[in-house]
């Protein structure tokens, strides 16, 4: 090899720095030719550029409005002669608590390199017509209002021939801005009765396990809270990838004695900041979890009291069917979740509904007795405990460890590092609910924290997602102002008192959650049209996209099925259809299987959702079942995605800096972090409150033209596009170019319900660039968290059912881990166990596992020429040594993955860190980045677990995000072997 001179390393990065000089003229040039020659002016070479690179027009806030979960990193952007030339991390975050390290400064190199992707060469600028076939990559520049009326015609065509159900409207992880990214179209497809898929079915990021156990999901502590554990396992979670800003609160834990834990089947780069780690086999995690329930209960080292009050481990369930004794069991007009206990008096006593205080009541673990019911016959009942601690004679330390290839000492040293712990926190991602079985699998991880008394404690719980705190005024207003929001307000009070007056146990929390099923049901609660705001994916995957094939394949299925999947799916739907017709069954699917299954889709519009990317299988599946149905494709993207490529017609979103807006906001980092507009849209971009204004206004001016009338959707519900911008703009208040006042409205909104200080405003939030939330806000997601935020203090969820004794939303009021569904109890699901994941892709050797990239937040940086520099820049599989060298491949090879479902080609990367049978792709890679643009998902079947299609009890019912049927994509059986 040539050695390197240090002469040629500097010519090298003389060079670097010049192609990024001229890149950014290049874009300055394609503006205005009055600008090329004042550009030319300034810059006459990079010793100019260098010269001033200190120097800046203005300094600006910026974040990125992006799915980063949990993001929400401050900014500072500097701008001169109208481009963006660098951002850095702002340190702006005041201390919380003077005994836990600050956030400062929160930032990825992702982040740090976003105005390269402003500026990248992938960037859309103007409005694209496909010019040639579909993905064919020949495009016609057009003017907005002519893609403008295309759309609109499109989406009137629908309308008249078929119905607005069959518009379908798709966000993704691309742009996670609160003025603007998916909440202007969403506010469009309620106005004019679309379709819009519920965002957690697309990314499968919904804790399915966890809100089995919960009733909710989204109940997460701020990061900083990590810090007042003293022992964290990492479990199903990779924080040095993709928690960036976040994962130094584990590491400076270790300073003051926490011992953190990382449980994986890889080597990972956080388990190389653990203390001990822990490999398992794939998929196994729930026999881990349950051995350890095991040894904890046999050592007598269960916190009994949070066990008794908490959970419904003391409640009395009959021996001869399985169920909850019940109320309806015992006498006439009895309700059916009023469930029981067996006291230590000996007597069944009455559960209460209302509260979890327990008062002078003492609730039995163990024992059975005699319940009389209402006909006189008698049954043996037993707390749901003494059940659970029957079925854990399964799981002894030894059979465990032939099922995860932990040694059974390994597994006992862990329980009792568990259960001697003080507080334990579980950093669990959104991994495990993408394998087949990963809800038994948290429900399991649940159990242990639970038996551990680890939940509403500080330092203590396990983590979902959370968005709720800053109030979406456009999702919910018809009028602005304060008017709108009182008016808003008293809608939700009316349905508030009708629950309460069914009910009258029932908590703020569960109000809030009632109050959103009616709502995604179609209720009238925001005054917005009563279209569902939301509705689970599955059915429209499975009744348009060619899913039932590949659903129906029983050997991709869990063998432990009693029945076809097809007859789960009839039974489901069914249900829901006598629902419809007001037959008696309440709470599966009713109202939500949109578009209905003879009603294919029309139009399909995508908001910087990858859908060919994202869906599991979709590249193939899609492509091949629906775009074919599909009059329309439409992207609204800031880059060129697989599907903006794919599509019809391609409009351009402006850049993160390039308008006003927030970050999604979360309780993790629990600061409104604020993005201002630096320069102007590139090009002909626009931010997406203005384009879907103008899609509004494009509607109305075409329906009226047209004489298309008033209108109805499938479920009776009518609608009129005449006016649809009038409302779309809250009669004016809200006109194309005010996102401005919009962010402006949405912070008073927010204040309002106590969520932000009081007599904040837009001005003050410029001035700041983060303001910390004082409240859970007013959305049932927010209040979830059940936890006050109080200055001084980190956040710890949970903590109105753990301090004032306010019950959890799920069907037996407490943390449920026995649930006596029909079909849970077929399943033999009804308590947490460990099932192995079925052979998904077919009979085959190695099991394909994988994770978000180190280098891209889902695909938005994936073509990022400096972060490809970074690393290899192309897909690749990685390896165990010992797999590559039996098949003889080697370190970079090209290789072919495949199985029963499809292949893909890729190169390899070797690493030991893989164990032995698992590969691994990162999920982020484009699928034009792949050769022949057949990508990794190509071998994923997209499987659903059928036990989620049940409905019709307690808290498996669906509302927004939550108790939805999510795609899986881990531990699919492959082959890989040398391409040839
Ligand atoms: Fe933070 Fe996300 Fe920006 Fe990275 S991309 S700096 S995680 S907001």
């Amino acid at each position: 090899m040539r050695p390197i001179s240090r002469r040629t390393v500097l010519k090298g990065a003389g060079g670097a720095a010049l192609a990024l000089t001229l890149t950014r003229l290049g874009f300055r040039l394609a503006s205005t030719q009055e600008e090329v020659v004042y550009t030319y002016y300034q810059y006459r070479g990079w010793e100019d550029v260098y010269r001033k690179k200190w120097t800046w027009d203005k300094v600006t806030w910026g974040t990125h409005l992006v799915d980063c979960y949990p993001g929400g990193c401050s900014f500072r952007v500097y701008t001169k002669d109208g481009i963006v030339w660098r951002e850095e991390q702002s340190g702006v975050y005041p201390c919380i608590d003077k005994d836990v390290p600050d956030m400062n400064p929160r930032g990825c190199q992702k982040g740090s390199s976003f105005s390269r992707v402003m500026y990248g060469a992938e960037r859309l600028k103007y409005p694209l017509k496909r010019a040639g076939k579909r993905g064919e990559g020949k495009w016609q520049r057009i003017t907005w209002d002519e893609a403008l009326t295309e759309i609109a015609d499109a989406m009137l065509n629908a309308i008249e021939e078929s119905g607005p159900e069959t518009i379908i409207y798709e966000f993704g992880s691309g742009e996670g801005g609160m003025v603007n990214g998916p909440q202007p179209a969403w506010r469009l497809m309620r106005l004019i009765g679309g379709t819009t898929l519920d965002s957690n079915g697309l990314t499968s990021d919904y804790n399915v396990g966890i809100y089995q156990t919960f009733g909710k999901f989204q109940f997460v502590s701020s990061v900083d809270d990590w810090h007042h554990s003293d022992l964290i396992l990492i479990w199903h979670m990779n924080p040095v990838y993709t928690r960036i800003p976040c994962a130094h609160f584990v590491h400076e834990a270790r300073y003051h004695g926490t011992e953190i834990v990382s449980i994986a089947p890889d080597y990972n780069a956080s388990s190389t900041h653990a203390d001990l780690y822990v490999p398992i086999e794939a998929g196994t995690d729930a026999a881990l979890a349950l051995a350890m329930c095991r040894i904890i209960i046999d050592d007598g080292k269960v916190d009994e009291p949070f066990v008794k009050e908490q959970t419904d481990l003391p409640l009395l369930v009959r021996r001869d069917d399985g169920h909850y004794l019940r109320a309806s069991d015992m006498e006439e007009g009895g309700r059916d979740d009023q469930l029981y206990f067996l006291d230590a008096s000996g007597d069944i006593v009455p559960a209460p509904r209302g509260t979890l205080d327990l008062g002078d009541a003492d609730p039995s673990l163990s024992g059975e007795t005699t319940a009389t019911l209402k006909d006189g016959a008698t049954v043996e009942v037993t707390p749901a405990f003494e059940i659970l601690r029957e079925r854990l004679r399964d799981y002894t330390p030894e059979k465990a460890s032939q099922i995860t290839g932990v040694g059974p000492n390994l597994i006992r040293k862990l329980a009792n590092k568990v259960a001697d712990a003080r507080a334990v926190h579980m950093l669990q991602g959104f991994s495990a609910c993408k394998y087949y079985h990963g809800d038994l699998i948290e429900r399991s991880m649940a159990l242990l924290m639970a038996l551990t008394g680890n939940f509403g404690r500080k330092g203590t719980g396990m983590r979902g997602w959370n968005s709720a705190q800053l109030l979406t005024s456009h999702l919910l207003k018809t009028r602005p102002g304060l008017e709108g929001f009182l008016e808003f307000a008293r809608e939700a009070r009316k349905v508030e008192k009708r629950l309460l007056d069914e009910d009258d146990t029932l908590s703020e929390e569960m109000i809030a959650i009632e109050t959103d099923r009616e709502e995604v049901r179609g209720s009238t609660v925001t005054n917005m049209p009563a279209t569902p705001m939301m509705v689970p994916p599955a059915f429209y995957w499975y009744n348009h996209c060619g899913y039932k094939d590949v659903w129906n394949r029983p050997e991709w299925n869990d063998p432990t099925m009693k029945r076809t999947f097809d007859e789960y799916m009839t039974e489901a739907v069914e249900r829901s259809r006598k629902a419809e017709a007001g037959k008696g069954e309440k709470g599966w699917w009713e109202g939500l299987i949109r578009p209905a299954p003879d009603k294919p889709p029309r139009v399909y519009l995508g908001v910087a959702g990858s859908t060919l990317r994202r869906t599991r299988g979709g590249f193939k599946q899609l492509l091949n079942n629906l775009w074919p149905k599909l009059d329309l494709i439409v992207s609204c993207e800031l880059r060129m995605s697989t599907t903006a490529y794919f599509s019809d017609i391609v409009l351009p979103a402006s850049g993160f800096y390039e308008k006003t807006d927030f970050r999604f906001p979360t309780m993790h980092v629990n600061f409104l972090t604020f993005t201002d507009q630096a320069v102007q849209p590139l090009g002909e971009c626009k931010p997406e409150w203005e384009a879907f204004a103008l899609l509004a206004k494009k509607l109305q001016e075409r329906a009226r033209q047209r004489e298309v009338g008033e209108y109805e959707d499938d479920g009776g519900r009518h609608y009129r596009l005449d006016d649809v911008y009038d409302v779309y703009t809250m009669h004016g208040a809200f006109k194309e170019r005010d996102g401005e006042k919009l962010a402006e409205e949405m912070v008073k909104d927010t204040v309002r319900v106590g969520a932000l200080p009081e007599k904040t405003d837009l001005k003050e939030v410029r001035k700041r660039g983060v303001i910390r939330f004082t409240g859970l806000g007013a959305d049932a997601v927010g209040l979830n968290v059940s936890t006050d935020i109080k200055p001084g203090e980190t956040i710890s969820p949970l903590r109105w059912h753990t301090e004032r004794k306010i019950p959890y939303p799920t069907f037996a009021r407490r943390i449920q881990f026995y649930i006596d569904h029909d079909w849970f109890l077929e399943a033999g699901e009804e308590l947490p166990v460990h099932k192995p994941p079925p052979r998904m892709g077919g009979d085959y050797p190695l099991v394909m596992n994988s994770a978000h990239l180190r280098w891209s937040i889902h695909s938005i940086w994936v073509v990022n020429q400096t972060l490809l520099r970074t690393h290899r820049g192309h897909p690749l599989v990685i390896m165990n040594p010992e797999d590559a060298e039996a098949r003889g491949i080697a370190d970079d090879d090209e290789v072919r993955v495949f199985n029963d479902f499809d292949h893909f080609n890729i190169r390899t990367k070797i690493s030991s860190a893989t164990r032995p049978g698992q590969v691994i792709v990162h999920h982020a890679w484009e699928p034009y980045q792949y050769k022949g643009w057949r990508p990794y998902d190509s071998t994923v079947p997209g499987m659903i677990k059928w036990l989620h299609l049940a409905g019709g009890y307690g808290h498996l019912k669906y509302w927004r995000w939550n108790w939805v049927q999510a795609q899986v994509d881990r531990v699919i059986r492959v082959e890989v072997e040398k391409a040839v």
